[in-house]
């Protein structure tokens, strides 16, 4: 017993020495969280949990991806009924957000939860640099059916332009159809995905638009100061209806982010503890 002990002790002692003559990389800012950071990121552990690893999210991916294949194809149908004879016809286009849409970041996610962090810019740059996200689960079969149904896929999302090239990648590599410069509409000074929904209407009928937030359809969703935003979603029920469908996603977004709001993390965290005092019975 007493030599496993001092083993141990021996052992610790040579990592320790290993540690300190070691030339280690630069440690990100966020090496050593706060508490306030812990503390979120804790709070976002059963979100985590449920998106990377429920048979319950994989399936709804699924169904939501059935539901997209059957209103694609529906309207598809109402669009080409609408051309007269001798008009034109416009090329059909699919909209779809990338994270958590057609990609699967949870891997990352778990991470952060890990190590007691939260979102890192810095971090998540690295996470996208390997371009290894799996398809998000139902995605892939979706948007190869869309391209056998004569749409293009345009992929709008909030990456930013440094992301180009690992994005463009791993969607290439996952197999995803038109992962092209031409068809990856990536952040430029906006989160506000308006405008480049519109330049792919310009020239397109879009049929149909698939997003894990609902400002993946329309900027109006990030209100979300009637009634938590369900005022909005009521008053669009008929085009959402027909138009989108929305994949799950409690790790994060507009919803979290209209609790937590702008600033440090001890302030977010403040007004998700304020949250949760003002809300329940
Ligand atoms: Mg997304």
């Amino acid at each position: 017993m007493r030599s496993t002990t001092l083993l141990l002790l021996a052992t610790a002692i040579v990592a320790c020495t290993g540690t300190k003559t070691t030339t280690a990389p630069a440690a990100p800012a966020s090496a050593v969280p706060t508490d306030a950071v812990r503390e979120l990121s804790r709070m976002g552990s059963d979100a985590v949990l449920w998106q990377n690893a429920s048979a319950e999210a994989y399936w709804i991916y699924k169904q939501a991806y059935q539901q997209a294949l059957t209103r694609m194809m529906w309207n598809v149908v109402e669009r080409a009924k609408a051309y007269r004879d001798n008009e034109t016809r416009r090329p059909m286009a699919v909209i779809v957000d990338i994270d958590e849409t057609v990609l699967d970041n949870s891997p990352y996610q778990v991470e952060t939860v890990k190590s007691g962090r939260t979102f890192d810019q810095a971090e998540w740059k690295v996470w996208t640099d390997k371009a290894s996200a799996k398809p998000s689960p139902g995605a892939l079969e979706f948007l190869l059916m869309a391209k056998e149904a004569s749409c293009e896929v345009f992929y709008i999302t909030n990456r930013d332009v440094r992301e180009r090239a690992s994005t463009l990648k791993n969607l290439a590599d996952a197999g995803f159809p038109f992962a092209d410069e031409a068809h990856l509409l990536l952040m430029e000074g906006t989160s506000d995905k308006t405008e480049r929904r519109a330049r792919v209407r310009a020239t397109h009928d879009v049929v149909l638009l698939v997003g894990d937030q609902l400002r993946d359809f329309d900027e109006r969703f990030k209100d979300r100061s009637v009634k938590d935003g369900k005022a909005t979603v009521d008053a669009m029920a008929d085009s959402l209806s027909k138009y989108f469908v929305l994949l799950p996603n409690p790790m994060y977004g507009t919803y979290r982010d209209a609790v937590q709001g702008k600033g440090t993390d001890a302030e977010k965290l403040q007004r998700m503890q304020e949250w949760f005092q003002r809300n329940g019975y």
